[in-house]
């Protein structure tokens, strides 16, 4: 055998770099199902089943296309339930000259390939991870130019090099960002009938899986009842159409707002898509710029939609590279907490906390203003150490994949990064929920009371995380005004306020 090209769970993309110079006749793909993936941080169900489905779908595409897969399914006999065991093996069997390799997505997964061909004694070439339109070196050089990192201007020069929402040179519309058009709320009669997104039931190989995975791992969270995720390129390409079509044009608008039984809203669904590389993001942005440039959707939504793939998207996956493994030990609020239980089971009476929760254990999905404002704000609030939070963010989302998933929790959501990813922390009371959302009319908290019975857990812990972190934010111009408010706290004020946080965390934390 020439080479063995290896693929991982997160790679399932035929036109990768992994294929390049491919030789049927002299070289093989192996692929392996590995239990260690699931169980090293705990998985959703749901996540697994999709990871596993749409590598066998891919295997088999492989397949008909005449290449050799050598395919080691979760279950086979012999299965170690390492990556990086199952891999030494195949290689001291197998013997190839050399094993070549796309970047993995993970450190700890690289480092493992890595560990696994060098006990094998088998050369390893790895390659550029083309689905990524800015190659981590690219970033890392935008980086050491900058005294401070903003999404803002690595998505300006993203837009001006690959030429999209671009009008001879300038921003299409006069301005880059449109993001104070997407922030409305849908206001007291609600947001009417949402079209549902694409839905692909699951076909036989997809029901194999399921049933694999009930048996294989039981005690795991999250439900396998809705499962309908796209698992091959076709079904992908075919949800980013009906996004495109259907929804897109409110998506804008839209973005943050939030609603009791609506976990989707105009939301795409395409991350989990786009992370297991069934989808390019270079074909999801040019859609949507078609759309625009069609007349059939406003500027504000196709730029709301286009910043967060080749803005966020690639921002985040620039600021792991060049952070870990560092990164992954961030903590620069110095929160030490255990994560509230009811993460785990929704059961709580907070309305806003019990609804994302539970829709998350239901469908492995929760849209970013849930992720950020509800179950991340209030494990920031409340002073959960990051480590767990990333823990669990990385467990119960389908789209979880580290690179993506660390700097938004990490950064974005705990701000244990001081500052990488977000200028401030991001830290609101139970009214930001409230005017984006109708889950404060049901709840039994009141989001404007911050001490007594009926006070927001929100607005309680947030008085306390001004206190609590003044010294830490004081230095930031973004924090004046909020800190300015807790300045003028009496010192009596102030131990109420820290009583009252008490309370919530005994209420709350289980
Ligand atoms: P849409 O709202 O339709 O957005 C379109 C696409 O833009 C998404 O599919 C996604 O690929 C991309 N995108 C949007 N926001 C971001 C962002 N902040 N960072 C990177 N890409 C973005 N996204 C993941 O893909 N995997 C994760 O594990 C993950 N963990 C997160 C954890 C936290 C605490 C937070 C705050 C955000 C996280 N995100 C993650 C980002 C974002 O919430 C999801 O990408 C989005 O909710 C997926 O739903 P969608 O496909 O309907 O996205
Ligand atoms: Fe959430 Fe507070 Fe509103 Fe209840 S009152 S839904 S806890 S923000």
């Amino acid at each position: 055998m020439r080479n063995l090209v290896i693929v991982l769970g997160d790679q399932l993309d035929a036109e990768s770099a992994a294929f390049d110079g491919f030789d049927p006749a002299r070289d093989a793909v192996w692929m392996a199902e590995a239990r260690g993936e699931s169980t090293c941080v705990w998985s959703h169900r749901a996540r697994i089943a999709l990871f596993l489905s749409a590598m066998r779908h891919f295997r088999d595409r492989l397949r008909a296309s005449g290449a050799t897969v050598i395919y080691t399914e979760l279950d086979a006999p012999g299965n170690s339930g390492s990556l990086g065991e199952e891999l030494r093996k195949a290689l001291v069997s197998l013997r190839p000259r050399k094993a070549v390799v796309v970047q993995p997505g993970e450190w700890r997964v690289r480092e493992d390939i890595r560990r696994a061909a060098a006990g094998a004694g088998t050369p390893l070439e790895e390659r550029p991870d083309r689905h990524f339109i800015c190659p981590p070196g690219d970033f890392a050089e935008h980086a050491a130019s900058r005294r401070q990192l903003r999404m803002e201007f690595f998505y300006r020069q993203m837009r001006r090099r690959l030429g999209i929402l671009m009008e001879d040179g300038q921003p299409a519309g006069g301005a880059w960002n449109l993001d104070s058009e997407n922030r409305r709320s849908f206001g007291r009669s609600g947001p009417g009938e949402v079209p549902p997104p694409a839905s692909f039931p699951p076909d036989e190989l997809t029901r194999q899986v399921i049933s694999l995975v009930k048996r294989e791992f039981p005690g795991h969270p999250g439900s396998l009842e809705h499962f309908d995720w796209p698992v091959t390129p076709e079904q992908a390409r075919q949800a980013l159409e009906h996004f495109v079509e259907h929804r897109l044009a409110l998506f804008g608008p839209y973005q943050d707002a939030m609603w009791s039984g609506e976990p989707f809203l105009y939301h795409s669904r395409l991350s989990s898509s786009l992370n297991l590389k069934l989808l390019s993001p270079l074909t999801a942005v040019r859609a949507a710029e078609r759309a625009w440039r069609e007349g059939r959707v406003s500027l504000p939504s196709a730029e709301g939609f286009i910043r967060q793939i080749i803005g966020w998207r690639e921002y985040v996956r620039g600021v792991y590279w060049l952070l870990m493994p560092g990164y992954l030990e961030r903590n620069a609020l110095g929160a030490t907490l255990d994560l509230p239980p009811f993460y785990w089971t929704g059961e709580t009476e907070a309305e806003c906390l019990r609804q994302t929760v539970l829709q998350t254990l239901e469908y492995g999905y929760a849209h970013h203003i849930q992720r950020l404002m509800v179950t991340g704000l209030f494990a920031l609030l409340y002073g959960v150490a990051p480590r767990k939070v990333h823990e669990w963010y990385l467990a119960v989302y389908v789209d979880a994949v580290e690179w993506v998933e660390l700097p938004n929790t990490l950064g974005m959501s705990q701000y244990a990064d001081g500052g990488v990813m977000a200028s401030k922390p991001y830290c609101a009371s139970g009214r930001y929920i409230d005017r984006m959302s109708d889950y404060c009319r049901s709840c039994r908290y009141d989001p404007s009371r911050s001490s007594g019975p009926g006070a927001c857990p929100f607005t309680v812990l947030y008085r306390e995380f001004l206190l609590r972190n003044r010294r830490a934010l004081e230095g930031n111009p973004r924090m004046t005004m909020q800190l300015r408010n807790a300045g003028r706290w009496t010192k009596e004020e102030q131990m109420l306020i820290f009583r009252e946080a008490e309370r919530v965390r005994l209420e709350l934390g289980g």
